[in-house]
């Protein structure tokens, strides 16, 4: 490969018997590159690979759990944008030692861990990082899931919306129970390609105009996607693809009182139904 800027010299920054700068060169098998690679590598267990493309994939392809899995994509980059940032610094005149590389290597990948995984970390060097990440064991919470039916005169309904591809062949579903928990309707209907959240949305409309049609005015509506419970409620901005959907149940809003909540309850299964 042909250095990328000609009006620069083609040797590198990095090497005591400088070499042509090619991207090989300076992100892989350069003697700053390498020292750097052997750093991280070392500590994770990969070997030093010729090539820089095969020296990414091992690093994406060595799992663990899954804090290790998110942390060794991004290490390659890190790493990347370290030595870029070195040989830039050297080329306009400034001093960028290779145990400095290390150190801001290291440096972003702690603020990484610890503002994704939101845990506080008095732990600095790779090879103690790594130890960390290896003993993480993910803790799970549970909660239990279960219908309560509405109080008097309330209806409650259960809306799901599916789509197979998203997008792709679509459908709406509903269901009412009673305050006593009786079904009163469930209706499924075949919808044109589309998305999940449109799905979702359709089925909270088509709910709701059962409802007016029948009189049935003061309704929870339950649905499966926080998206859509999060539009409904003004938290979120409708995406432009459902907004049409959505100006229609707040009209309907208007008739039928209707509380809206996240439900786990009926999960995909009332749409999906109706898929096959
Ligand atoms: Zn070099």
């Amino acid at each position: 490969m042909n250095s990328w800027n000609s009006n620069i010299s083609p040797n590198c920054r990095c090497c005591s018997v400088p070499e042509r700068e090619t991207s090989e060169h300076l992100f892989q098998n350069g003697e700053v590159a390498r020292v750097v690679w052997q750093y991280f590598n070392g500590a994770a267990g990969i070997n030093h690979l010729t090539y820089l493309k095969q020296s990414i994939r091992k690093w994406w392809d060595t799992g663990g759990n899954a804090r290790v899995k998110v942390v060794f994509q991004v290490v390659p980059m890190i790493i990347l944008w370290v030595l870029w940032k070195r040989r830039n610094t050297i080329l306009h005149g400034g001093i960028y030692s290779t145990k400095k590389s290390i150190r801001d290597a290291n440096d972003i990948i702690r603020k990484l861990i610890v503002c994704r995984f939101k845990i506080k970390w008095d732990i600095y060097q790779w090879s103690d990082m790594v130890v960390a990440l290896e003993g993480y064991i993910p803790s799970y919470s549970f909660r239990i899931v279960r219908w309560s039916p509405p109080s008097d005169n309330w209806f409650e309904c259960n809306t799901d919306g599916a789509s197979r591809g998203n997008p792709g062949p679509s459908s709406a579903a509903f269901c009412i129970r009673d305050s006593l928990g009786h079904l009163v309707v469930a209706k499924g209907i075949k919808i044109q390609d589309t998305t999940t959240l449109v799905a979702g949305a359709r089925a909270i409309r088509e709910c709701m105009e059962y409802c007016k049609v029948h009189r049935v005015f003061k309704v929870i509506i339950e649905s499966d996607s926080i998206a859509m419970v999060q539009i409904l409620e003004g938290t979120w901005k409708a995406p432009w693809s459902v907004v049409l959907e959505v100006d229609y149940i707040k009209k309907l809003r208007r008739t039928v009182s209707a509380r809206v909540q996240h439900s786990l309850l009926e999960g995909n299964t009332l749409a999906d139904f109706f898929l096959t």
